[in-house]
């Protein structure tokens, strides 16, 4: 892999959907937004939202990765990763939008294959199609990294065949646009003497059921309104939206961690690819002492050669692991390490390339001050830098 902040692709598959990608996101998407006027700041709703989704499905692009069954093209990790890469760098807010992250398929993840034909049908398929929208209700205030310490409980509840849900969950992302939650709950009965090892269930909860509450969750420092808390009160769920196996819910809400690990990266590296390119147009524009360019300053050049090199590193280490995912290898140690090294350099080059842009680096509404603290969440986001050490440590003590 050569190092490029356009990158070009040999797969001629990859090369065509990036192509049409980019020309979507810099095109409609980008008039879209404008003509809405949206920023990342504005409260979003489902009829911002709605739109995208419909004609990002049209364009073939919502669930592209998914199974040809599911509508989808079926594409390797390696391809998907080069289309999120493409969102990432797009700087469209909405570009959460278009394959899915943002409460469609890539969000519900890898719970496809748990579904029974009705769960499929009522949810699944609807969620697919864009006509439907999803959020993940895993953390709670005092249940972050250590999920398992969870306080939602689920109690079986015979009369009915179901279970009644009880518990706050906080940050559920794409909350403010969706019909249901995939939630885990601790069965109720386990888990609460010393030394008993709790269950897990896991549950799609329609938002609108009695016992329910979808509340306006925090706003993290990104400034975006995109989170709910979901409150539960002895809310009532069907057996039949029992996703997998009683007691299986940790493992089916996390699905292959290994993959989402990685598949996390693209993005941000998307993201990071931008912050360089725009750091670079400022150095060349920008005119300091004697009128120079900020480029022709050795301290400057020193600075986004390193943020550069930093970059081909991640990137090329995040396509090195996908593709031996992709040819079937065992990539544990590798997915944690991208996941630690992508979020840990992108903030140092984030960092600098707020540095170079002086004040303009510190104004609201700068692109370079918003990435900034964007990118800065991917540190604790989807497993903080220190949970993915101690998984690599803990590789390295026993497997080798
Ligand atoms: C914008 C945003 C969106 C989110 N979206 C979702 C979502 O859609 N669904 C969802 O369920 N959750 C979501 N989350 C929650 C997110 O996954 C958690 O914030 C994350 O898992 C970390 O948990 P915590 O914030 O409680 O930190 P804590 O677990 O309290 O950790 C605090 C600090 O202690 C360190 N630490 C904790 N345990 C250890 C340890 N064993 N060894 C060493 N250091 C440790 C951590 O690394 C961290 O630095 C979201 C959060 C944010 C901010």
């Amino acid at each position: 892999m050569t190092f490029s902040l356009l990158p070009t692709y040999d797969d001629p598959r990859t090369a065509e959907l990036v192509g049409r990608l980019r020309d979507y996101l810099d095109g409609e998407l980008a008039d879209y937004e404008s003509e809405r006027g949206i920023t990342p700041a504005t409260r979003l709703t489902r009829a911002d939202l709605e739109p995208v989704w419909r004609r990002s499905r049209e364009l073939g692009f919502y669930g592209i990765h998914l199974p040809e069954e599911y509508g989808g093209q079926n594409l390797t990790y390696t391809q998907l990763a080069a289309l999120k890469e493409e969102v990432g760098a797009s700087g469209r807010v909405l570009s959460h939008c278009v394959l899915g992250d943002m409460g469609g398929p890539l969000r519900a993840g890898d719970i496809l294959k748990h579904a029974t034909e009705d769960q499929l049908k009522t949810y699944l398929l609807p969620l697919i199609r864009g006509e439907r929208a999803c959020c993940f209700s895993l953390t709670e205030t005092d249940a972050g990294s250590d999920v398992r310490s969870m306080r939602t409980v689920a109690v079986r509840d015979d009369e009915r065949d179901g279970y009644r849900l009880t518990g706050h969950k906080v940050f559920s992302s794409a909350g403010p646009f969706a019909d249901f939650a995939i939630v885990v709950a601790r069965m109720a009965g386990t888990g609460e003497e010393e030394g008993d090892k709790p269950l897990f269930s896991a549950f799609l909860v329609d938002l609108d059921s009695p016992g329910c509450r979808v509340e306006d969750g925090a706003t993290p420092m990104s400034g975006e309104h995109i989170e709910s808390d979901i409150v539960l009160d002895d809310c009532f769920v069907p057996a039949a939206n029992l996703l997998g196996r009683e007691g299986k819910g940790m493992r089916i809400a996390l699905g292959r961690v290994t993959a989402n690990r990685l598949l996390h990266c693209p993005t941000v590296l998307g993201a990071t690819r931008r912050a360089v390119r725009l750091t670079l147009e400022r150095t060349r524009t920008r005119k300091v002492a004697g009128g120079q360019p900020l480029l022709m300053m050795q301290a400057i050049q020193h600075k986004v050669a390193d943020m550069a090199t930093e970059f081909y590193a991640a990137r090329s280490m995040t396509y090195a692991a996908l593709a031996a995912l992709d040819e079937g290898r065992e990539v544990r140690a590798e997915a944690l390490m991208c996941k630690l090294f992508v979020a840990e350099s992108a903030f140092r080059i984030l960092d600098e390339a707020v540095q170079i842009h002086g004040k303009e680096g510190l104004t609201q509404g700068n692109e370079i001050e918003y990435l900034f603290r964007k990118i800065r969440m991917f540190r604790v986001l989807t497993g903080t830098s220190e949970i993915q050490r101690n998984g690599i440590a803990k590789l390295l003590a026993f497997d080798h």
